[in-house]
């Protein structure tokens, strides 16, 4: 497996397999890799001949008074990961050579990334927006994959890969959870082992909003409300939004009809963690 830290480089051993025929799986992460990045990867490594990942901590997508100074960074276990899962290629560059001083773009996703965690986190989709848009282009032509967990950022990277043409086709993969149900992140580390317990409500909370639309409520207000009394029954977790959107738009219905998205966001103690699951209504 080959480690990259500069842009360029990234660039032309991409093009160089590209030029072989090979085809290119790309996956972008923060890091502190875990079973969910695996699985995306290991799906690249199936669809693709040559996958690369990306381990970037963003420092673009936090917001001020986040974590970005405490965020998990290993850089030797996660490559012993992304080898394991089938990369052949990590690219790891430093904040600089991502954004140098003379950068002055900002990628932003109108609407998309404004509501929801955008509402609660100010700024943070143009820094996810800016960061994978720099990242798919250095990748060229590729499939590029993205966890469904962190659904309004597949849906922004969506966006913004279709309005910029750029020659990516996003692949959105499945949820991974742990065996109570949360789903797998590199902020869980942050847990005690209390609000690991605690932090389950969140997964039961949409699971029993979906089973209440499936049994037929088609009043979002009311499946929000549901969603927040069970997340509220749990003394640990503080409920930030819950809501019911359309997966394309983000928009909630005014009635529950065909594919839907529950998606919440909230506070384990001091960790703040995101979560959805998706809902049909059949018509
Ligand atoms: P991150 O390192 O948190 O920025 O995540 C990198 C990629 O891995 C994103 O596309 C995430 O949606 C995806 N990802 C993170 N956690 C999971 C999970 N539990 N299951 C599936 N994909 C995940």
């Amino acid at each position: 497996m080959r480690v990259i830290e500069r842009a360029v480089e990234l660039s032309a051993t991409l093009d160089e397999q590209r030029s072989a025929g090979r085809t290119v799986g790309f996956v972008p992460t923060m890091g502190a890799l875990h079973d969910g990045h695996a699985s995306l990867i290991e799906r690249a490594a199936v669809e693709c001949d040559t996958v690369a990942v990306s381990i970037f901590v963003n420092p673009l997508q936090f917001v001020p008074g986040e974590d970005l100074a405490e965020y998990p960074r290993d850089l030797g276990a996660d490559l012993v990961v992304a080898e394991k899962a089938g990369a052949a290629v990590v690219f790891a560059p430093t904040a600089t050579e991502m954004f140098p001083d003379a950068s002055r773009t900002t990628v932003h996703v109108a609407g998309l990334g404004d509501v929801l965690e955008g509402a609660s986190r100010p700024g943070h989709f143009d820094g996810v927006a800016t960061a994978v848009t720099k990242l798919l282009a250095l990748a060229g032509r590729s499939r590029s994959y993205f966890g469904e967990k962190d659904f309004q950022q597949l849906v922004v990277v969506g966006r913004l890969v279709a309005d910029l043409s750029l020659p990516v086709e996003v692949v959105a993969c499945p949820t991974v959870r742990g065996s109570d149900g949360v789903a797998l992140s590199s902020r869980n580390r942050y847990l005690s082992v209390d609000e690991r317990e605690a932090a389950a409500v969140l997964h039961r909370a949409l699971r029993a909003g979906a089973a209440c639309v499936r049994a037929g409520e088609r009043d979002p207000g009311e499946v929000v409300d549901l969603v927040s009394a069970v997340v509220e029954a749990e003394p640990l977790v503080t409920l930030d939004y819950a809501a019911v959107v359309d997966p394309a738009t983000l928009a909630t219905p005014r009635t529950l009809a065909g594919e839907l998205r529950l998606v919440l966001g909230a506070r384990v103690g001091a960790t703040r963690l995101i979560d959805n699951v998706a809902v049909e209504v059949p018509r």
